[in-house]
């Protein structure tokens, strides 16, 4: 079959929940990817990060094999032996003294929504149904329909109603509406340190910093979604380390498995995870040997190839370079470490169509930004190569004026 045909089934099979980019992938390695017509492709998009140690990592393939050779599911009704050495590597690697893993984001997102819930009732004080979670404007934590609930995106909400109250949203990067919007039961501040699917939106310098010191005043959960933005993307470990913050409770999956299998976790101190009983939350995947095995090879890759170190000092080339292009079109290049964001004067969609002619696969995001996040193993020839390309398509603006 040819990639026409392959997508003629998804167009007639599946929900059209999706506009992708008419690539039939079958086969990718590091930062390339194959299509069935036998065409190659620089991958700058990473499946939203969750491929940041690159396609088909061998080291975690191995692990992924000899562990499904072994057991894959026990269900958390019996244990396993590769959960608790996973949760232990996780928490030195990340500081953090416990963890409750997952499969998606948005489960981890609901978890992390639970968990401090929970210490609001159970240790703030909050009188029963009143808690109360800030958000931010822009934000995106994933597809449940709580999530949904509080996202201030139009289409990702119409027709899904009614949604779960408790949820206030404010401005993205503004510490007096912050601060402004916090009651006596308020009980967390959720954001994602850089909004990835909001566009590559950065908040002012200090933003971060201040909305931690502001929920420590008022006894408010910072919790940071870095789903996309956490295990090396921007630089750090964390996004949250550019400004020196510890949030209270992390929110993490994607590149958790390295995109192996879906594995995502919450991590915070004993005060909150510390709090959950038998029966108060599961997941019958969640912490499987499989996942488990997957995630502690995902992470060692990460400490192994010193992917943090790669990401930022790979991004500042990438971001410098892309910053130099002279183009009409190009109204603001951001990000951290290779998590760029091109944004343009003019949609996007176009230009991400002739970037993939020419052999480079990337997503506009917000119509009008084109994010740049290839895997972390990228080099510094892959990126040349790709730069070359990319300024010529920046550069030939006129032909979708
Ligand atoms: C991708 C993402 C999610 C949702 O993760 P899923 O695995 O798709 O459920 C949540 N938050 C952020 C910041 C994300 O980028």
């Amino acid at each position: 079959m040819d990639s026409k045909q392959y997508i003629e089934l998804e167009e007639t099979y599946s929900a059209h929940n999706y506009h992708p980019l008419d690539v039939v992938i079958d086969r990718a390695e590091g930062v390339w990817v194959y299509d069935v017509d036998g065409n190659k492709y620089l991958d700058c998009l990473s499946a939203y990060s969750a491929v940041n140690q690159g396609h088909c990592h061998p080291k975690i393939m191995q692990a992924a094999v000899a562990q499904m050779q072994r057991v894959t599911l026990t269900s958390r009704a019996f244990r396993n032996d590769q959960m608790g050495p996973f949760l232990k590597e996780l928490c030195e690697l990340t500081g953090y003294e416990m963890a409750l893993p997952m499969n998606s984001g948005a489960e981890a997102v609901e978890t992390a929504v639970k968990a401090v819930r929970k210490w609001g009732y159970a240790t703030k004080g909050v009188p029963d149904g009143q808690a109360e979670i800030i958000v931010c404007n822009g934000n995106f934590h994933g597809r449940t329909t709580t999530i949904v609930g509080f996202s201030s995106e139009e289409a990702y909400r119409e027709q899904f109603g009614p949604f779960t109250p408790g949820f206030v949203r404010v401005p993205y990067g503004d510490p007096v509406a912050l601060e402004a919007a916090i009651t006596p039961n308020t009980v967390g501040f959720m954001l994602e340190p850089i909004q990835g699917e909001g566009g590559v939106v950065m908040p002012p310098a200090g933003y971060l910093y201040d909305a931690a010191t502001i929920c420590a005043r008022h006894n408010v959960l910072l919790i940071a979604d870095e789903i996309q933005t956490g295990l090396g993307r921007t630089g750090k470990l964390f996004a949250s380390e550019h400004e020196g913050v510890r949030p209270d409770v992390m929110i993490i999956g994607k590149a958790l498995s390295g995109g192996f299998y879906p594995v995502s976790a919450v991590l915070t101190d004993k005060e909150v995870l510390g709090l959950f009983k038998p029966g108060d939350h599961g997941s019958t995947f969640g912490g499987n040997p499989l996942g488990s095995a997957i995630g502690r090879a995902a992470l060692q890759v990460i400490v192994d190839e010193e992917l943090v170190a790669r990401s930022r000092d790979l991004g500042e080339y990438f971001k410098g370079r892309l910053a130099r292009i002279e183009s009409a079109v190009i109204k603001e290049v951001r990000g951290k470490g290779l998590f760029i964001g091109v944004e343009l004067t003019v949609p996007a969609r176009p230009f991400c169509e002739s970037l993939r002619e020419r052999g480079i696969l990337c997503k506009e995001t917000h119509e009008t930004v084109i994010r740049f996040a290839p895997p972390l193993v990228i080099t510094k020839d892959e990126i040349d190569w790709a730069l070359g390309h990319i300024e010529a398509v920046l550069m030939a603006e006129k032909v979708f004026a």
